[in-house]
């Protein structure tokens, strides 16, 4: 196999590799892995250290995100439109 073509089958397999991964951060039912695609993956980012650094990149995206909904109340129109109601319709009560 000549360097093209060993390039040509890195990349395709980086590109399989980051579709899966993107899908697993993000929960996607329709993103799940089968084992044969699990062992796959695993043994991609055994040998791929571009891989393993994207991955370690989403990880730490994603725990940043998870920390900011976190650290985030709630939308602040719907707590003035809450106090609203309570303030007006103070008796009735919410199906
Ligand atoms: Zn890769």
């Amino acid at each position: 196999m000549d360097i093209d073509t060993l390039r040509w089958a890195r990349w395709r397999d980086c590109r399989w590799a980051a579709a899966r991964i993107q899908a697993a951060l993000d929960d996607d039912p329709d993103g799940r892995l089968d084992l044969w695609d699990l062992e796959r993956l695993v043994s991609h980012l055994a040998q791929c250290r571009r891989c393993r650094s994207m991955t370690a990149d989403y990880q730490r995206l994603a725990a940043s995100l998870d920390r900011i909904a976190a650290r985030s109340g709630p939308d602040p129109a719907v707590v003035r439109r809450l106090q609203h109601v309570a303030v007006v319709h103070p008796h009735e009560e919410t199906p």
